[in-house]
């Protein structure tokens, strides 16, 4: 007997479990180098495990306060000052939270209404659509200009309507490690003037900016940190994505909503990690050396992959490289993936899955955050493709 009277009706009926798990567990299946979902394959600084061990050992583990401990929200309105020129209130502007994900999810649960519409970019990581449909919201998308995925800022103002809530950004950005422009940002403030639209800004790549470029924050413009959620994660930055700790920038009156969600949903963060991470924060050194330290990844990846058919497109930030594979084959990028797993011993991201339609061109997407010896085991592999 089943146990309702009616069946479940989905408030997802088209969301599967998500590519990176799906990608993951066929590299494991398959005992393939894992470029697919993003994550580092080496470990963090010994220094921070450390301090980790250092705050269990301390007797902190009850719960900590709901918008965090006050150590780490002060590093962290002393970094965004220091390297946006914003400043955030660390009691009433600063909320640490479990992971960007929940960030990006407490802010579109605490603003979207049924019948609100978002504006996302498409290809979208796969989080906000599902975000903003669980609660009601919908949609709307701008189509990232293949080949540079560039905006068409008039696209954008034509998406905009009078149930307009809430706009996402997201620089660098996944899937396609493109950035915005310092003229992208002054852009959108301009359009959102005299407007009630939000904007959640996904920045977690915010320190894996290449080529000497700056990251643009939405926090540098303050026609836009003053209607933002600037969201980040300490997992990309310190090579602790298990750690899922990450942290949300918004005016008073926003956080003070944000805050009312986020302590009937996780209510506190992880006590022992912030503790560790407030400590390490001090080594400015760590977060201003990413850039480099992934750019070199990025290049030594390049370097693997020259003499093969893939044909790379432009990685200025984050820790991917898109490649090209029309001269290699013409199957769809799903198939491809799914056969140079299994076949090759190679995992990567199809990027089509980030879109509601397949797009025209095929596009798939390695992780660089690995170990030379993996990425050299993978470009050779590809070499031979
Ligand atoms: N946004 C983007 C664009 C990401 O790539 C990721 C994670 N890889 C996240 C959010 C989620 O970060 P977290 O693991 O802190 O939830
Ligand atoms: N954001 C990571 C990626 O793009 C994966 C995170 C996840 O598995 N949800 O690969």
């Amino acid at each position: 007997m089943p146990a309702f009277s009616r069946p479940i009706v989905s408030k997802l009926p088209c969301v599967g479990t998500t590519i990176f798990t799906v990608m993951s567990r066929l590299a494991a299946e398959h005992d393939a180098i894992n470029l697919s979902q993003g994550f580092p394959d080496f470990d963090c600084a010994p220094e921070l495990r450390a301090l980790l061990v250092k705050y269990l050992n301390s007797g902190l583990n009850q719960y900590p306060p709901m918008a965090g401990i006050a150590a780490l929200r002060e590093a962290v309105a002393a970094k965004t000052q220091a390297l946006y020129g914003a400043q955030y209130d660390p009691d009433q502007e600063v909320t640490i939270v479990p992971g960007a994900t929940y960030g990006i999810f407490t802010a579109i649960a605490t603003l979207i209404r049924p019948g609100d519409e978002v504006i996302l970019f498409e290809p979208a990581y796969d989080s906000y659509a599902p975000s903003v449909e669980v609660n009601g919201g919908r949609p709307v998308y701008v189509q990232l200009k293949f080949p540079d995925y560039s905006i068409d800022w008039q696209e954008v103002q034509n998406a905009i309507t009078p149930k307009t809530r809430m706009i996402v950004v997201n620089t660098p950005n996944n899937p396609t490690a493109s950035v915005f422009s310092a003229e992208d940002l002054r852009m959108l403030e301009g359009m959102l003037k005299r407007t009630d639209i939000v904007v959640v800004s996904d920045e977690v790549y915010e320190h894996i900016v290449f080529d000497g470029h700056r990251h643009q924050s939405v926090a540098r413009f303050p026609g836009l940190a003053e209607r933002s959620f600037v969201v980040s994660s300490f997992g990309k930055t310190y090579h602790v994505t298990g750690w899922k700790t990450g942290y949300v920038l918004a005016p008073r009156d926003l956080t003070a909503e944000f805050r009312k969600v986020h302590q009937f949903n996780a209510f506190v963060t992880n006590g022992p990690v912030q503790y560790a991470l407030a400590e390490y924060m001090k080594d400015r050194d760590a977060y201003l050396s990413l850039a480099a330290f992934y750019q070199k990844k990025r290049d030594f990846f390049l370097e693997g992959i020259q003499a093969s058919r893939f044909r790379p497109l432009p990685s200025r930030g984050t820790f991917f490289q898109n490649l090209r594979y029309d001269a290699v084959s013409d199957e769809k990028d799903t198939d491809l993936a799914i056969r140079l797993t299994r076949e090759y011993g190679v995992a990567s991201i199809p990027v089509s899955v980030f879109y509601r339609e397949p797009p025209a061109h095929k596009v798939l997407r390695f992780c660089f955050a690995k170990s030379e010896d993996t990425l050299a085991r993978g470009a050779e592999i590809l070499c031979r493709i």
